[in-house]
């Protein structure tokens, strides 16, 4: 499994822990896949109706314990969403925790379980809440930071919306952007998952997020989606799972590489600039001392002639080296009336100072 300093970040696993058996198969797949980051699986489960599956709890922080012995690579990850969560899941091993959305929505929740969390290394995620208040997100981040959590994360699910909707929770992109610009440092990810609600738009929501420049995912995968106890429709089988992250990881490396190409180009075009800049400097130098001599020697500022037959020219020389007219005509307009400015300055006869 990669760590967290390696970007992608993918999260994986069930939405809810349900049996060893479920977690076995889970962990096995998923620990063959180097780019899994971390498994998640919900151990307690927020309910928005009273009445469903709300998560094995403890006996499912044993299986995670029972897992991480079998295989030492493995890293886990859970909700939390009061403080004796947080003390459970630590007891058990636990390697990260995330705050699910209803939590965050909830800054008496969250102080409590920054409380909990204080000064540790653990990284912590921390769901956008269900409404798109920037603020109540960053509040929940700057609850945790100020308790010395040091490896804090944000996680995009979306937001709820009133009424049908194509997608579960809608993206609204521009409030995790203007988190990013708040905290320019933050880690986000995007849970594609919870915001698509059905495992077709999955891939697609994720190609969404990682154009925008998340740092990686956090995906719901089953072995066996259909009969999920929670949230059925929006997992991906395992070797869908596999197929997402093989695509996620191949997206990264060619931006990257893109990255790098584009960092050496934009050098180059840095260096041709600096040049451009010391030759308009040089042109403009010239145009001053040809100022003082029209001026010692009484001849007119503007040469029509001259100018006309200079932009000739220098269209014609331009499009030799295929540059386009319009645009050659348009730089030395500008060229020559600076240059027509500066003589006129020098040309301008000092003022006399009023007579009183
Ligand atoms: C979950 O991750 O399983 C979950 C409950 O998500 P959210 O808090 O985003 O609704
Ligand atoms: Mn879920």
């Amino acid at each position: 499994m990669n760590d967290l300093c390696h970007r992608p970040i993918i999260v994986a696993g069930p939405c809810s822990a349900e049996s060893l058996e479920q977690m076995t198969l889970v962990a096995t797949r998923l620990a063959q896949i180097p780019s899994i980051t971390m498994i998640r699986c919900g151990v307690w489960k927020p309910r928005t109706r009273p009445g469903g599956f709300e998560g094995m709890g403890e006996t499912a922080l044993r299986w995670i314990q029972q897992l991480k012995q079998q295989m030492p690579s493995l890293r886990f990850c859970c909700e939390v969403a009061i403080p004796s969560h947080v003390d459970l899941a630590m007891r058990y091993g636990i390697d990260a925790l995330w705050i699910g959305a209803r939590t965050t929505g909830d800054p008496f929740s969250v102080h409590e379980l920054a409380q909990a969390l204080r000064g540790t290394p653990l990284p912590v995620m921390v769901k956008n809440a269900p409404s798109p208040d920037v603020g109540l997100w960053q509040g929940a981040i700057e609850r945790l930071l100020q308790m010395d959590v040091t490896q804090v994360i944000a996680v995009h699910r979306g937001f709820t919306a009133f009424g049908e909707n194509p997608l579960r929770n809608t993206p609204l992109w521009e409030v995790p952007i203007e988190l990013k610009r708040r905290i320019p440092t933050l880690t986000m990810l995007c849970d594609p998952s919870h915001m698509a609600g059905h495992r077709d738009k999955v891939a697609q929501l994720s190609s969404a997020a990682l154009a925008l420049g998340f740092d990686g995912l956090m995906v719901e995968c089953h072995p066996d989606p259909d009969h999920a106890l929670t949230d059925a429709q929006q997992q991906l089988s395992l070797p869908d799972m596999e197929r997402l992250a093989d695509s996620v990881v191949m997206r990264i490396h060619n931006a990257d590489k893109a990255d790098l190409l584009l960092h050496d180009l934009r050098m180059q075009i840095d260096s041709v600039d600096n040049q451009l800049l010391h030759l308009l400097a040089q042109r403009m130098a010239i145009s001053t001392d040809i100022a003082t001599i029209k001026r010692n020697n009484n001849i007119s500022v503007l040469q029509s002639s001259r100018w006309e037959q200079l932009l000739s020219n220098r269209m014609e020389q331009g499009l030799q080296i295929g540059l386009s007219q319009p645009f050659i005509k348009d730089i030395f307009e500008k060229i020559h009336s600076e240059s027509v400015r500066i003589q006129l300055e020098k040309n301008a006869i000092p003022q006399r100072p009023e007579q009183a």
